[in-house]
């Protein structure tokens, strides 16, 4: 068996993996990177509105770090949230300094624009391409420092040994024969989980692949019931329409052309925190002040020369997708699918409870975001804590280092489960197809595990997953060859979504509450006392099995949360 073997692996090639790349390489570690996208493909690309750092003297790391706190319903662990936002300032300027153009003041400095829950306007953005252009400078760091890349080798399993996290088993895309990766340190960089539901803003790509891996593995998901809708999406795409639009001062109308935003949070108005915009828009459109089951976002005020300065992308993207010109018209937008709040539960450096494994980027959490992430905070997040995993990661693979290969066993499993689905496709005694269960699995979160939950509701979702897990055991491939099987991918994608859509509907159903992103109709009111902590899953036989586990509160006590 012949095996590839690096001192550091990372798992996912887009700003966090690619980040935590550039310093383990720094820190001395010969790194690789496994990806089933090429790097520049990576969700991080699509990221619009920006990143947030207090620069300005008036503003402060505390206050950041205040703000995201509030905005967490203060379900963050408040040591990780001061990290967040004190490191930011330095990152920021390291990323200018690599060649990352932002939008410019007058007098030269970089531009910051205000966004929802955040008491400063401190997001620092390139018009609304922030992602595309940072993800660029960064991957110019990897080519640079010479980071192996596999490059569509869509990882399968974590091969963990004794306890301790071994290296992963990827199929390359090109040749589909599986391969053992062996590395010291293994780093899950595989982002978000949007495609759990339908519309999302989130890429093909975004399957909680990662998440589910290390679940498999042994270890816990956190908080995996707080998934956050974002308020301005379009209606049948779920294309995004980034938050900048209402940071440079666009509106949010009803059918009555009513500022609605007013009543709902009268000091910052369209720039509450997301779960409180979009809570406001579902209830307008529920009640009957909706335009086509959307609200309008308005920005014609703004004039032309500006929308085209700083909202450029998404007024091509409302053309496109829309037929509307927002320097003309409003477009219809709705809250939809967008971030995962939860993830693999790690440390301030990234380390999983799993010996060996780290995490960083959307797939982890650690936690900085709690029940509800701040727009600007989860670029932020990729990077400085993409940074700390990969430092750590380095360190642990220099005093772990192992010599000893891995054993044959390590491709059985994949590979049965391989083979089963090729040889009940080729006797053509399949049930489903994988786009079947998806649609469905899609349609029922959205409706079920959405913005407004009930435990009627949950209930009915954990029935329909399960029943989807049932169907999918006997799901069916129309492409049986090796080279390039996406079926056999996005099959096995599918799996990884209804693990991870699970987790997410059994922490839903057990939390009697209403924080953040998950608003219970039937627990309308925030728990402290029961509930200020995190869910942990972790995987057995019959489904997620939930733990709790304390959050950190440094320095600020829980209040309501107003805005
Ligand atoms: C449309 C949109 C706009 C956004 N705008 C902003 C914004 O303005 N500001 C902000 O702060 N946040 C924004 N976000 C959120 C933010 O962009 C993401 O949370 C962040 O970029 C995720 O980065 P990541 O490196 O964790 O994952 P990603 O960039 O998604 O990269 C994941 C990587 O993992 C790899 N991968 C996945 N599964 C596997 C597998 N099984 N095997 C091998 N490789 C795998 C992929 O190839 C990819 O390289 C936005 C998100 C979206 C969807």
């Amino acid at each position: 068996m012949t095996v590839i073997k690096h001192d550091v692996l990372v798992i996912g090639a887009g700003l966090a993996g690619m980040r935590a790349a550039i310093e383990a390489a720094r820190n001395g570690a010969d790194v690789a990177m496994v990806t089933k996208l090429h790097p520049m493909r990576s969700h991080s690309g699509a990221a619009q509105g920006g990143i947030n750092a207090a620069l300005d003297e008036e503003d402060s790391w505390e206050a950041h770090a205040f703000d995201t706190v509030k905005g967490s319903d203060y379900l963050a662990d408040q040591d990780a949230a001061e990290i967040l936002a004190r490191e930011a300032a330095d990152n920021i300027i390291e990323l200018e300094r690599m060649g990352t153009a932002f939008s410019r003041q007058e007098n030269g400095r970089i531009q910051q624009r205000p966004f929802g829950g955040a008491g400063f306007a401190r997001t620092c953005f390139i018009g609304d391409i922030t992602g595309q252009a940072i993800l660029h400078v960064i991957y110019e760091q990897i080519l640079k420092l010479g980071v192996t890349v596999y490059e569509e080798y869509y990882c399968t399993s974590l091969i963990v040994e004794d306890g301790v996290a071994r290296g992963v088993v990827a199929l390359p895309m090109m040749t589909g024969n599986l391969t053992p990766v062996q590395g010291s340190a293994i780093v899950m960089a595989t982002g978000g989980l949007g495609r759990v539901y339908s519309p999302t803003s989130n890429a093909l790509a975004c399957t909680g692949d990662g998440m589910a891996i290390a679940y498999r593995a042994g270890a816990p998901l956190q908080d995996m019931e707080f998934m956050q809708f974002h308020p301005t999406t379009l209606k049948d795409s779920g294309v995004l329409m980034t938050e900048g639009a209402r940071g440079e001062g666009g509106y949010l109308l009803n059918k009555d052309g009513e500022r609605f935003m007013e009543k709902y949070a009268p000091n910052k108005i369209e720039l509450a925190s997301r779960d409180v915009v979009s809570r406001a828009e579902q209830t307008e459109i529920d009640e009957g002040r909706g335009v086509d089951g959307c609200v309008l976002l308005d920005v014609r005020h703004l004039g032309e020369e500006k929308i085209n300065e700083r909202l450029g992308q998404i007024r091509d993207l409302a053309k496109d997708l829309a037929n509307t010109d927002i320097v003309y018209e409003p477009v219809k937008v709705r809250p939809g699918a967008h971030y995962a709040m939860g993830g693999i539960k790690t440390d301030v450096h990234g380390a999983s409870p799993v010996p060996g494994l780290f995490a960083a980027g959307e797939c982890a959490n650690v936690s900085v975001h709690g029940a509800n992430r701040l727009g600007g905070n989860s670029l932020l997040e990729t990077i400085v804590f993409g940074r700390r995993a990969g430092e750590a990661a380095a360190r642990y693979a220099k005093e772990h280092a192992s010599p000893q290969p891995l054993s044959e066993s390590v491709l059985q499993r994949d590979q049965a489960l391989m083979s089963s689905l090729m040889e009940r496709s080729h006797r053509g005694d399949g049930g489903d197809r994988p786009a079947v269960i998806r649609g469905e699995l899609g349609e029922m979160m959205h409706h079920q595990v959405g913005i407004f939950r009930s435990r009627e509701g949950l209930a009915s979702a954990l029935e329909k997953v399960r029943e989807l897990e049932k169907r999918y055991q006997s799901v069916r491939l129309e492409d049986t060859g090796k080279v390039f099987n996406m079926d056999l991918i996005t099959v096995h994608e599918l799996g990884f979504m209804l693990d991870i859509a699970h987790t997410m509907i059994s922490g839903a159903l057990a939390r009697e509450e209403s924080r953040g992103a998950h608003t219970r109709r039937d627990f309308p009111e925030r728990d402290d006392e029961h509930w200020l902590k995190h869910t942990l899953a972790y995987d057995t036989p019959e489904g997620p099995r939930l733990e709790y586990g304390p959050v950190t509160i440094t320095n600020w006590q829980p209040e309501v949360r107003t805005y």
